[in-house]
């Protein structure tokens, strides 16, 4: 089977006055502060690239006042890995800072929960508090590449390339994907919003956004058993990924094929 070397960018962070009960739902110390990261993922074997998820641009950034540190594009300059050059897109959700920078991959065939197109353009967005993380712009882009015939739509699990595979997983976002990308130290899991910090996996505790709370709870099961080992499952947005992998290729980015550099404190 194909091994993958794997590559988290960090592109944005967010701290004050940002606290633990934007992260953890029923948390004894919501008040403290708790910064998040927001990161996209770069696979690669031999002359292949795949990426996972899109960052958001500079515009985006204004809209929401939630300013980034590069842009898409930028982020993956120090790969050699210019934005014509990615042909395929795994979304693992069509939230704001996962999906905007989907136009910025104008060749890229995007690889998506048919659950997650359905969710986002369908009357769950009557509701504001659901609607809140999506911007019709990047779904708008969604639209328009399936016009184009260049999204493939999976529904459940499904094979994107030998040695990478999607699973819905949904919860915080009805149709959102984990993606499993066998590596040299065995399968890994990005889990992207299915856990977006290591302690909403390993404290079993829910993410305040979130559609469904029973798909949620089921999902961190799912992440422990399609990981090898559990220091393999990697969450969407935990600053502690930092600092349990190592930095390569360029700054602010960590390799996550080979495993921690340090044991992972569960
Ligand atoms: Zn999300
Ligand atoms: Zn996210």
């Amino acid at each position: 089977m194909t091994e993958w070397e794997v590559y988290a960018i960090k592109y944005a962070e967010r701290g004050n006055p940002r606290t633990r009960a934007d992260s953890f739902i029923f948390d004894d110390n919501h008040d403290q502060p708790h910064t998040i990261d927001y990161f996209m993922w770069l696979l690669r074997s031999g002359d292949r690239t795949i990426l996972v998820d899109s960052g958001y641009d500079n515009e985006e950034a204004a809209a929401r006042a939630r300013p980034i540190r590069v842009d898409p594009v930028e982020a993956l300059k120090p790969f050699g890995v210019g934005p014509d050059d990615i042909d395929d897109l795994i979304v693992t959700h069509l939230h704001y800072d996962h999906a905007g920078g989907l136009h910025l991959f104008p060749n890229a065939k995007l690889h998506l929960q048919a659950a997650e197109m359905a969710y986002a353009t369908g009357p769950c967005m009557c509701h504001e508090t659901l609607k809140m993380p999506f911007t019709a712009g990047h779904v708008c882009e969604a639209v328009k590449r399936l016009y184009s015939g260049k999204v493939v739509f999976y529904e459940g699990d499904g094979l994107v390339a030998d040695g990478v595979s999607v699973h819905c997983i949904g919860g915080h976002s009805r149709g959102l994907q984990s993606v499993r990308v066998m590596t040299s130290s065995g399968w890994l899991v990005l889990a992207s919003d299915a856990s977006h910090f290591y302690e909403n996996l390993w404290a079993r505790k829910p993410f305040p956004i979130v559609v469904d709370l029973e798909d949620m709870l089921k999902g961190f099961d799912t992440l422990q058993s399609l990981a090898s080992a559990p220091a393999l499952i990697i969450p969407g947005h935990d600053p502690l990924v930092r600092e349990y992998f190592p930095e390569a290729v360029g700054t602010d980015i960590y390799r996550l094929d080979k495993g921690p550099q340090k044991e992972i404190v569960r």
